[in-house]
């Protein structure tokens, strides 16, 4: 078998592993099996790039000194990020990970036309396709880490913006069509790149609310897509399949997140930015009163239900409280009360948070019930336990003209008796005041999720012996 066949087979294994990684993510009982089993795929992808990298010829001790460099330095980044990246602080993570994705997939495709801007069109086109999105992805990666970082989650608008996107658009697709006709300059393509950025910011920058989780993944879409067309312009078959995997996996999941929010994509794309409208309301909590209830009235009122639905936040990723969240619910469960979880597809900073953080904690799976699954359940319930879940909940989605108008939201405001665990009065990240808590049914549990939650379990554990 000659060394070319070898790196086929190898590319072919590694794209059978990657397939069945992301199908072993459709549970997550074998989501980690799914995780290692990529991985694995990767490791072989790489190698056998490596192998094919030496085999070319071209690399002298100096090149293979950068390339190694390279490898470790990323490697090192990559490992040591991971590790130690605060869970809570994983979208930011993600957000940074599309942008270089967006990032490298763009330099490939310039560092292709710079060596031979004699391209055929096939090639130009993928070149240009992979800088405009990859551009756009880069930029507006970072722009959304910095949001998720808590660095103007507001939507920022300025007058003219919209102009100045669809006039840097103009000039992105412009400055393309010479490059795919064969202009064959490298600085043209530099202004399509140039203008690919800016397009990339200024598409971000006036998103804020409850909009940002379809931005997310439309970024991580996009970095797919941008990656399997450096595989074109490279003739990679590898980086096209693995791209090609990522940018329908994640255009599968703006899908679902965007229905999710009752949002439409295109909208975003274009500056619509969802249906939420500008303007941040002071709703209706600051007009009524607010009851706050002690530790042990809300034990008494938890032991004594037949049914609790846990509605579970950001706060509670925050706190890092989703073991004594399952102590306070395995507590109850002894006790006979039917707990179960709701799950909002939203909640949290990234798609599927709760899942993983409740998986965490070793809460079954069949305790977690989707959000169609448990609003007609809601009025059913005796208590509805709401721990750091804030615009997930906020009955002033069911109105027009504020920031989260049209997300369908969790009907905790049904449920017979609702206990909300949070810190304080203050606003989630739509920063919109939550009329539920002034809702007569509602008492608030003034606490940080993992004490409040604690020392519910142990006022519930002296109450009922
Ligand atoms: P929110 O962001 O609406 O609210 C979280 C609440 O948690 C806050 O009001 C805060 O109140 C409370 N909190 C924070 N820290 C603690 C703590 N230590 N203990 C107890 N409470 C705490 O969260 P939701 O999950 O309800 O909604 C998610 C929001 O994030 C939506 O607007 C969604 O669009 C957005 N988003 C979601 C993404 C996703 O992919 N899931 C990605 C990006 C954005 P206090 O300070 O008073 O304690």
């Amino acid at each position: 078998m000659s060394l070319h066949q070898a790196v086929n087979l190898a590319f072919l294994v590694a794209a059978v592993c990657f397939v069945l990684g992301l199908h072993f993510m459709n549970s997550p009982a074998t989501a980690r099996r799914g995780n290692q089993v990529s991985a694995a795929g990767m490791v072989l992808a790489v190698a056998a790039a490596f192998a094919l990298v030496a085999d070319g010829g071209a690399m002298t001790a100096g090149r293979w000194l950068v390339l190694l460099c390279g490898a470790l330095v990323g490697a090192g980044v990559g490992l040591w990020a991971a590790r130690s990246v605060l869970m809570t602080a994983m979208p930011q993570l993600v957000s940074l990970f599309n942008a270089v994705g967006g990032g490298a997939a763009t330099m490939i495709a310039l560092a292709d036309y710079a060596r031979n801007p004699q391209q055929g069109s096939g090639t130009a086109l993928a070149t240009v396709l992979d800088v405009i999105i990859g551009s756009v992805t880069f930029a507006g990666s970072l722009v959304a880490a910095a949001k998720l970082q808590g660095y103007a989650s507001q939507p920022i608008r300025f007058a003219g913006s919209r102009l100045a996107n669809l006039a840097l658009a103009v000039v992105a697709l412009a400055s393309a069509v010479a490059v795919v006709a064969r202009v064959e300059s490298l600085p043209v393509l530099v202004v399509t790149l140039a203008a690919a950025l800016g397009v990339g910011v200024l598409m971000v920058l006036p998103i804020g609310g409850a909009d940002m989780p379809v931005v997310i993944s439309l970024l991580n879409a996009f970095t797919g897509t941008a990656v399997a067309m450096a595989g074109f312009v490279l003739s990679n078959t590898i980086l096209t399949v693995a791209g090609a995997l990522v940018g329908a996996s994640g255009t599968i999941l703006t899908k679902l997140m965007a229905d999710a929010m009752n949002r439409s994509v295109p909208a975003i794309m274009v500056g619509g930015f969802g249906t939420g409208a500008a303007g941040i309301e002071a709703s209706g909590a600051g007009g009524g009163s607010v009851r706050s209830i002690e530790v042990d009235d809300a034990a008494l009122q938890l032991a004594y239900a037949e049914r609790v639905i846990v509605v579970p936040g950001y706060g509670l990723a925050a706190a890092q409280a989703q073991h004594e969240l399952r102590a306070l619910a395995a507590v109850l469960e002894e006790r006979g009360v039917d707990v179960s979880y709701a799950i909002h597809p939203v909640a949290g900073r990234m798609p599927g948070h709760m899942n993983v953080l409740l998986a965490e904690a070793n809460v079954p799976y069949d305790q977690l019930k989707e959000m169609e699954e448990v609003n007609p359940e809601l009025p059913r319930a005796d208590v509805a336990l709401v721990v750091g879940a804030n615009d997930v909940t906020n009955p002033a989605a069911r109105r027009p003209g504020n920031a989260v108008s049209g997300m369908p939201i969790l009907d905790v405001d049904q449920a017979k008796s609702v206990i909300v665990i949070k810190r304080s009065m203050a606003s989630g990240y739509a920063g919109m005041d939550n009329e539920l808590y002034t809702d007569p049914r509602t008492a608030m549990l003034f606490s940080d999720a993992k004490k409040g939650l604690a020392a519910l379990t142990a006022a519930t554990k002296a109450l009922v012996g």
